[in-house]
């Protein structure tokens, strides 16, 4: 037995081998070291090797789901090898095989994976500079490539998808580990172009991948290839329902890097808190599958101005008379069909699966009926494409049980009435003990022996057992089978018929049952391309549900989109800071334009500049989602991407500094955004030292300002930015307002136009709970300081008699280099604006640059 489990293993040698003995899957060796560590189970010995004990450990055939659940979701794969021939029968050790390999990218039992989150495989190939990604979710089918270039991009897709398990080549510099993902190796061959091509039309079935829009992009082919060889190897079963690739266009979607994914707390909160994300508020879906739908959307947020039209517009029609309580009532009664369609198709599918498919599939005339009063255009089209199945639902009524047994192989499954093979051998199943009393009770009768006894073993059968002293009065008719310690068993016609009828009867119920189960998952699998379209059509329609009943219930409005750029909200809130606040939030409008490009925030701390800014990029990104937005009224211009550099954590994994992560996110922002992107800027510069950090902010506010041109919103505490405003265009202040109220301060929250004119920085550090004497002695220092500077400014006002007294800032910001001297010099002389002051500096200018 070792020998065959050692030729297994060294097939497999990185996975956790499960060895099915008897009731038990057995690991051996280092296997079972490791599972005994993560699962925290006992770890035993069988036998000896070269003189050592082996080490052991198993876990129940009956319970193993919950143990294979956790190894997976530590990122383990468990290939389980079964016994396939009868024990009973076999000399030596039974044959066993692997039949499949469960990795954490591609299970698909209801138990392993998570109802509300896509459970995700991913591939990745690269050549040094542009990279080709491929997705897929097993457990609905879903199969998708995208390319582009670059290491952010990488991460940033990553961050979007969170692939539960990512295929690289070896030796691929391009992909740095995240957590949660577990990276598997895979020989460079299976990412070559033309094997990939081969096993893609392969599997769908067509000549090329023109069809697909994918015969441009070989590194996203090779990745899916390498992806779907991973798939076939672990599944070892057909995969129908792939039946399709997508290929996503960067062009179609707001690119969301992976910091700002983070920051904004998208569908997972800085501090882990699952409720406190904007997912968790908007997921009111009904079906699991809703939710995931939800999820998507909300993490690829679109660009297309018309499709999102078309969704506002749905969500106006079923928020009119709330039609969407009607729709969402009916939905309750789908299940989780996507998944279930998967399993059907990898023939996994439990027997409460499709019954509960067969309920999910009863609805959908009424859906239809209620979606056929609805005018809207996209509910429509929803509508469309979601069939009526009559024949699905007819075999699923007439084959499968009401209440089946949870397992195919318990019985009773397959309902009665269907096969009239299946229910003659149940019948003389259920129908033996009836039979065999009746008998026993006649024989007594006819023999007159009381003692008279019908018994039962695997060797002998059925017999007639009477005791010794009785023996003299059997009749005739009875056979001698055999003689026990004090008694003779006897059989007679009537019981062997009956024997040969019943014996096995059950077993052949069973088996039967199984064979027409197999059926009944062919026939379903003949339909799984309609069926399929049903469940993304449903999914669609649940997240729509979810996003009217949000609009309505918590007052969001629709934003409207427009062609200029331009950025308008009256009266916006940050949704998920106003459901958890204690007081009223308060609403605060925002404008921009291709006048007004940049604000610069500034204001006390806990005044509320990140949630301004954090609400601005959550607005925007719900209108690109198709949702409606908490805000009075919006108007939105094409945004292309969202940057931020918000916060500070440091990333003790990645060995990077506070301030090292600031500078990255911040090139990141430099290097890419355009006159389209929506920037938020945060506290730039606060890792280090003042004047490094001042300057730095200065730097990179004037670069935006004045080369970029994105939209941005800048808070900081650096007071000396506020100059900003006259040296750049479209440059603005805004500030959050505070008042003191005694020595503490009050909070307005509501944003104002213009610099802040103090900080409140020793009233924040008491309302937090500094001593008091060392906010004294603050104050002192600060006192001091003030003193101080007002001394130097009053020196430099009396030097400078005449001037229009100015209030000077304690650093004054360095003068930025002009970009182009000449340029710059010869603008100078507007002969619109000229002045002989102006045309003298021109010249003089000039001059300096000609020497
Ligand atoms: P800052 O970035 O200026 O330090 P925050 O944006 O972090 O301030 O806001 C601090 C706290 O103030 C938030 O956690 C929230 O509770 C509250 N807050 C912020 N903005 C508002 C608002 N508009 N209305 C009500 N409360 C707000």
């Amino acid at each position: 037995m070792m020998q065959q489990y050692l030729r297994i293993k060294s097939r497999h040698p990185d996975v956790l081998l499960f060895y099915r003995m008897g009731d038990f899957y057995e690991l051996f060796y280092e296997d079972a070291r490791r599972a005994a560590a993560l699962l925290d189970i006992t770890l035993t010995t069988r036998g000896q090797s070269a003189g050592q004990p082996i080490p052991m450990a198993g876990v129940p055939v009956h319970s193993y789901e919950s143990y294979l659940a956790r190894l997976v979701r530590k990122g383990e794969s468990v290939a389980i090898c079964e016994q396939l021939g009868d024990p009973a029968k076999s000399k030596g050790p039974v044959e066993r095989e692997v039949v499949r390999i469960v990795t954490p990218g591609t299970v698909t039992d209801a138990a392993l994976l998570d109802e509300r989150h896509d459970t995700l495989v991913a591939a990745v190939a690269s050549d040094g500079e542009r990279f080709g990604l491929a997705w897929l979710d097993l457990a609905a089918g879903r199969f998708t490539v995208l390319e582009e270039r670059g290491r952010a991009a990488l991460a940033a897709e990553l961050e979007r998808l969170k692939p539960a398990e990512l295929l690289v080549s070896e030796g691929d510099g391009l992909t740095e580990p995240r957590r949660g993902t577990a990276l598997r190796t895979r020989p460079p061959w299976h990412f070559e172009l033309a094997s990939a091509s081969r096993l893609l039309t392969d599997q769908l079935g067509t000549l090329d991948l023109k069809g697909f829009g994918a015969d441009e992009l070989p590194l996203a082919i090779g990745a899916a290839g390498a992806l779907l060889q991973y798939v076939r190897d672990t599944q070892k079963t057909a995969l129908p329902h792939i039946r399709g690739l997508t290929v996503e266009e960067r062009s179609d979607a707001l690119a969301i890097d992976a910091a700002t994914r983070r920051n904004l707390e998208l569908d997972e909160s800085l501090t882990g808190r699952e409720d406190a994300t904007l997912f968790a508020l908007l997921d009111q879906c009904v079906t699991a599958m809703g939710s995931r739908q939800l999820r998507r959307w909300l993490n690829r947020p679109l660009t297309d101005q018309d499709g999102l039209r078309q969704r506002y517009q749905a969500l106006t029609t079923l928020i009119e008379a709330r039609r969407f309580e009607v729709l969402r009532e009916q939905l309750r009664s789908v299940g989780d069909i996507e998944r279930i369609l998967s399993r059907v198709a990898l023939r996994s599918a439990r027997p409460r699966d499709l019954t509960q498919l067969r309920t999910s599939l009863s609805v959908l005339p009424a859906l239809k009926e209620t979606l056929a009063t609805l005018d809207s255009p996209l509910l429509s089209s929803l509508s469309g494409r979601i069939g009526e199945h009559g024949e699905v639902i007819e075999l699923l009524r007439r084959a499968i049980a009401d209440e089946p047994s949870t397992f195919l192989r318990d019985g009773g499954v397959i309902a009665p009435g269907f096969d009239p093979d299946l229910d003659e051998l149940r019948q003389i199943a259920t129908h033996t003990d009836e039979f065999l009393l009746d008998l026993e009770r006649r024989e007594r009768e006819r023999t007159g022996i009381a003692g008279l006894k019908l018994g039962y073993n695997r060797v002998q059968g059925f017999f007639i057992e009477i005791s010794r002293k009785d023996a003299e009065r059997v009749p005739k008719d009875y056979l001698r089978r055999q003689t026990v310690k004090s008694a003779e068993r006897f059989i007679t016609t009537e019981l062997k018929t009956f024997e040969d009828r019943v014996l096995g009867a059950r077993e052949r119920s069973l088996a039967r049952e199984k064979e027409i189960y197999e059926e009944i998952l062919t026939q379903l699998t003949d339909h799984l391309g309609p069926l399929q379209s049903t469940a993304v059509a449903l999914s669609e329609l649940d997240a729509l549900g979810a996003l009217s009943e949000r609009a309505c219930t918590l007052q969001w409005s629709e934003p409207q989109l427009i062609a200029d750029p331009a950025l308008d909200i009256t009266g916006g809130r940050h949704p998920v800071v106003e459901r958890f606040a204690a007081d009223a939030f308060v609403p605060n409008d925002l404008k921009l334009d291709a006048a007004r490009r940049m604000l610069v925030i500034t204001g006390p701390n806990m005044g509320g500049k990140s949630t301004y800014m954090r609400q601005t990029a959550i607005i925007v990104i719900l209108a690109h989602l198709g949702s409606f937005v908490p805000a009075e009224c919006a108007s939105i211009g094409p945004i292309d991407r969202i940057f931020t550099r918000i916060g500070a954590a440091d990333d003790l994994a990645g060995g990077r500094s506070t301030f090292m992560v600031e500078m990255t996110e911040a090139a990141n922002i430099l290097n890419n955004a355009t006159a389209q992107s929506l920037i938020l800027m945060d506290e730039i510069g606060r890792g280090t030292s003042t004047f490094d950090g001042l300057s730095l902010a200065w730097a990179m506010a004037h670069h935006i300002a004045t080369r970029l041109k994105s939209f941005t919103l800048f808070a900081t505490h650096y007071f000396e930015l506020t100059t900003l405003t006259t040296e750049v265009d479209g440059c603005a202040n805004v500030h959050l307002d505070a008042t003191e109220h005694g020595d503490g301060i009050v909070f307005l929250h509501a944003v104002k136009e213009g610099p802040a004119n103090r900080s409140y920085g020793l009233q924040v550090a008491q309302l937090a709970g500094v001593p008091r004497e060392v906010i004294g002695q603050a104050r002192r220092y600060l006192e001091a300081l003030e003193s101080q500077r007002d001394q130097r400014e009053g020196a430099e006002g009396a030097g400078r008699a005449g001037h229009a007294q100015k209030e000077l800032p304690l650093f004054a910001p360095p003068e930025p280099p002009p970009a182009d001297p000449l340029r710059e010099a010869l603008a100078a002389l507007d002969p619109d604006e000229l002045t002989p002051r102006a045309a003298l500096d021109a010249l003089y200018r000039l001059r300096r640059l000609l020497d």
